[in-house]
């Protein structure tokens, strides 16, 4: 049951917000809430309308879409389904960077600009204009509401997006004390801070909880540890994105807060790609973006084989994102899913391309293939693998007490049998793991560029 309230500020608070800012949210939300039971012909022909009228419009508005197509001889009337799309080539981020104005439609009014992560050391500048925010926005609606949840619940956000704490001015403080949305910063998971941040949780009582998932598993672990529950605040789902979920990250969060998780895949440059439906598949919001999983030399793959994730964002016409390279690896899952939604699933998401660790002699593995070896040592509180060379990948390690010699001895051993028995290994013990600048947190980071597509040792979670 809804509460009156949150009736309220889901039927008219956060719908009046929206108008304020010149955003068709509402509408978008409706038109999802609609299409999502489509029969699967019928949604990939809703998918092919409005990629036709998109390309017309991008070709229209936009400096850079007009030139590609004149280079390829092409016209919008070529690129009116997946196989006229494939004509068109990838967008990688040189490429937006390289042509950041001539992206922006000439009549675009209200671009927001953005400016993407050092995560990966190649920050990226792009515009999103208001079409855009209402359909992300509305995606991420309907799928809250998939979990019996609606704006207006009481939440509580624990992030550390610095766009999204630079936003924290007095309408901001505002709209989230209307919407009982209380944030808690991700980049200060202090443990004194921890102790304080479950104090406030409890007294919150919060219906859902959103976050990064090393933040929320964190959380928990803490109030675990220090005997304080959280499973009978009522709280009814734990919404995840940004990271890659650990399936031990699920496990503690699902324990601790006696609720389940839903998985959001997605970003800022890419949009709101997929999401957790109640039966735990991740369904592509395929309404506005297209889904290719292709190899690495760029043919499409088959539903069930892994490969590289390239979205078309239908709603981006204004600033438009075409064929772009995520860099992040998947598949799509030959299964529809048994909740009745048509929307396509992504069977796998195996995490971004710098997820993967290559050994000396090629072979490329999930960074799993290392986190297992550090995890098994009970010694050893947190860590992040930095694999700076080929020959060269650095641990770094926090714990309690001083690392013994024999431990060190141990992963050195183990990762060089992994790695190859003449890379080197430095370890080094430290207070803290300095997260990302956004307050993500990421156990493993390769600086040497995996051939997507290529075959990777298979490794489960459960291995
Ligand atoms: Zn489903």
């Amino acid at each position: 049951m809804r509460d009156l309230y949150t009736r309220f500020a889901s039927g008219v608070l956060f719908p009046l917000h929206e108008l304020a800012k010149g955003h068709r949210t509402v509408a978008a939300r409706r038109e999802l809430e609609r299409t999502q039971w489509l029969a699967p012909d019928d949604l990939a022909e809703y998918q092919c309308q409005r990629l036709a009228r998109f390309m017309t419009d991008a070709y229209a508005r936009v400096p850079y879409v007009r030139r590609l197509f004149e280079h390829h001889g092409l016209t919008p009337a070529d690129v009116q389904d997946l196989d006229g799309l494939r004509r068109l080539p990838l967008l990688d981020k040189p490429s937006i960077r390289a042509h950041t104005d001539d992206l922006k439609a000439r009549d675009a009014t209200g671009l927001a600009r953005f400016n993407t992560g050092g995560s990966s050391g190649e920050p990226l500048v792009f515009y999103i204009g208001k079409e855009r925010v209402a359909h992300d926005v509305a995606a991420k609606w309907r799928a809250t509401r998939w979990w019996g949840v609606d704006i207006g619940d009481r939440e509580i956000v624990v992030w550390g997006s610095p766009i999204e704490l630079g936003a924290q001015d007095r309408v901001r403080v505002l709209r989230d004390a209307l919407l009982r949305t209380r944030l808690l910063p991700a980049f200060e998971l202090s443990p004194r801070n921890l102790a304080r941040f479950i104090d406030g949780i409890r007294r919150f009582r919060p219906r859902m909880l959103f976050g990064y998932p090393s933040s929320l598993a964190l959380i928990a672990a803490h109030a675990e540890q220090s005997g304080v529950r959280l499973d009978q605040l009522g709280t009814r789902v734990a919404f995840v994105t940004s990271e890659r979920l650990y399936e031990h990250q699920r496990e503690t969060i699902e324990r601790v807060f006696g609720c389940p998780v839903a998985n959001g895949y997605g970003g800022r440059d890419a949009g709101f790609i997929a999401h957790a439906c109640p039966q735990g598949r991740l369904h592509i919001t395929a309404e506005d973006i297209i889904v290719e999983i292709l190899d690495a030399s760029g043919r499409p793959l088959p539903a069930g084989q892994t490969g590289e994730i390239v979205v078309t964002h239908l709603a981006t016409a204004d600033f438009p994102f075409i064929r772009y390279r995520t860099g992040d690896v998947g598949a799509l899952d030959p299964e529809p899913c048994p909740c009745g939604r048509s929307l396509p699933v992504l069977g796998r998401l195996e995490g971004r391309t710098t997820d993967f660790i290559v050994a000396a002699d090629g072979t490329v593995m999930h960074g799993l293939a290392l986190i297992y070896v550090l995890r098994d040592m009970p010694v050893i509180d947190q860590f992040k693998i930095v694999q700076e060379s080929l020959a060269r990948t650095r641990v770094l390690v926090t714990a309690a007490t001083t690392l013994p010699a024999a431990t060190r001895a141990e992963i050195a051993a183990q990762f060089r049998r992994r790695l190859g028995a003449g890379v080197d290994i430095s370890i080094e013990q430290l207070a803290a793991i300095p997260r990302e600048r956004s307050g993500k947190y990421r156990y493993v980071v390769s600086q040497v560029p995996a051939p997507v597509g290529a075959p990777t040792t298979q490794i489960t979670e459960q291995a």
